[in-house]
């Protein structure tokens, strides 16, 4: 007992001690090392940490007036910071994001005008997208058209020419793409932004789920286009939303569990498609309470949604064969077996035996179907458009001056291996690289070389590339 109360007596005096210390010493500020003299009285922290007053107000600032984004916590910079790197906090070492300005026209500064000289005719709109896309004829001719009237749409809406009463509503003319993978869907749409010089946001449906749930909400395709239009909210309001692998949110099957990415994803798109107002971060992908919000009208936004819909074939073909089941016409029936191209005798009750719910496909009342490429039009995406890999890998030589030769069987050899991997013109990218690697790599070694014929022997490993040398 007595024991106890001389070690309570200690402690009691030491715990005096360190007081009296503080006391005697002069407060010094740990960020900036000055003494409370200097600084004025300083804000006391547990483990005898003192803060002045500047460098306190200094870090709130950083931390808010940073445009702190909380959705960033797990690469959070300040975590690991040491209070003495406090005064660095803006420096470019520490990713903090920047406040996102959004552009809002004043009154004053009237929104730039649509005027229907700038809509250009579906004829150019089509010859522009022949000089990149290659094949889709059908296609390219309906998303001339569908876009012509689109921004006509645009125009008279923004001049207030369409109105409930009296005037003519013309509807939107949202485009659903159906079309193998590597037929040129995202391709297409590139195209067609670049050339209306319209921004552009490309979202992928399977990421998006019903709001609450984890995943992108459907509002962040907005967002994703606002950022394009580098937060012009009037430049957005008319740019372009490519919803590609739309399929994938079909309606499941098994009804169990409650479908968050399938049917309630179509559900909640069904107020952007026909247009709605929406109130969307600017400068990231979720809402939080310290990223800034801005409104933005979908209503003149074009929405293109594409997918390779791959049980659709079947789908269709079964239809078909019913209906020719009725004739007496097997013949029928074998055509529609071989058909390569089924796709384009799609029709909505199809698409809603596939998972989509009409309400969805009302909204998109414009669908156009790209074949697959066989093989000569995979010959002639790597020849002809603008921007063509042959082009590209000519040009590259040229620069050594070299000519880029190849064999018209060179090329057939590659469309065929590309068919064998079934990803379209995707494939023929990797196929060209593998064999290109070497020659990009050993010409420039010889200076007396002057062009390389690509021979099919040589890609089918039976020979070498023809190769002549400078006269
Ligand atoms: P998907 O239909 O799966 O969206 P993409 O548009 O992404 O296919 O095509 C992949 C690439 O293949 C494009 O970047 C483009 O270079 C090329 N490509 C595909 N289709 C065509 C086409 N019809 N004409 C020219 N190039 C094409």
């Amino acid at each position: 007992m007595e024991e106890k109360m001389e070690d309570n007596n200690v402690h009691g005096s030491d715990g005096e001690d360190t007081k009296k210390e503080q006391e005697e010493y002069e407060k010094f500020c740990y960020v900036c090392r000055r003494s409370e003299q200097v600084t004025g009285p300083m804000i006391s922290m547990p483990g005898s940490m003192n803060l002045c007053h500047d460098c306190m107000q200094k870090a709130f600032d950083s931390v808010t007036q940073g445009g702190f984004d909380l959705s960033k916590i797990p690469n959070m910079p300040y975590m690991n910071l040491n209070l003495n790197d406090l005064g660095k906090l803006n420096s470019q070492d520490f990713d903090i994001p920047k406040k996102q300005k959004i552009k809002k026209r004043s009154d004053k500064e009237a929104k730039p005008e649509i005027s229907l000289k700038d809509i250009p005719a579906p004829h150019v709109i089509r010859q522009k997208l022949d000089e990149y896309v290659i094949g889709q004829e059908q296609a390219k001719k309906v998303i001339s058209v569908a876009v012509y009237n689109h921004y006509k749409r645009v125009y008279l809406t923004e001049k207030g020419l369409t109105d409930e009463e009296g005037n003519v509503q013309i509807e939107k003319s949202n485009i659903l793409m159906i079309g193998p993978t590597g037929s040129g869907k995202t391709y297409l749409v590139k195209t067609l932004a670049k050339l209306l010089d319209v921004p552009l946001a490309i979202a992928d449906a399977t990421s998006l789920t019903e709001a609450g749930y984890i995943g992108d909400d459907i509002e962040s395709v907005v967002s994703k286009l606002l950022s394009a239009a580098g937060n012009d909210v009037d430049k957005a309001e008319r740019g372009i939303i490519f919803i590609d692998e739309i399929d994938k949110i079909a309606k499941k099957k098994s009804t169990s569990s409650r479908d968050v990415s399938g049917e309630s994803v179509q559900q909640e798109l069904l107020k952007l498609l026909e247009g709605s107002t929406v109130e969307v971060p600017v400068g990231s992908n979720q809402k939080n309470a310290l990223t800034p919000m801005t409104s933005v009208r979908t209503d003149n936004i074009l929405f293109i949604c594409g997918g390779a819909f791959p049980d659709l074939e079947d789908i269709i073909k079964e239809r078909l064969k019913e209906k020719s089941s009725m004739g007496f016409s097997a013949e029928l029936k074998d055509r529609y077996e071989k058909d390569s191209n089924i796709l384009f005798q799609v029709t909505n009750e199809d698409l809603r035996k596939f998972g989509m719910i009409p309400e969805f496909l009302g909204r998109l009342p414009i669908s156009v179907t790209l074949e697959s490429l066989n093989k000569d039009l995979l010959i002639r995406v790597l020849k002809e458009p603008k921007n063509a890999i042959l082009k590209q890998y000519k040009k590259l030589l040229e620069l050594d001056e070299v000519q880029l030769v190849f064999e018209e069987e060179a090329l057939e050899w590659i469309a065929e291996e590309a068919m064998k991997k079934k990803t379209g013109a995707r494939a023929l990218r990797a196929i060209i690289e593998n064999f290109m690697l070497d020659i990009m790599y050993e010409i420039p070694k010889d200076p007396s070389i002057g062009s390389v014929v690509i021979t099919r022997a040589y890609l089918d490993k039976k020979g070498g590339p023809f190769i002549q040398m400078r006269s």
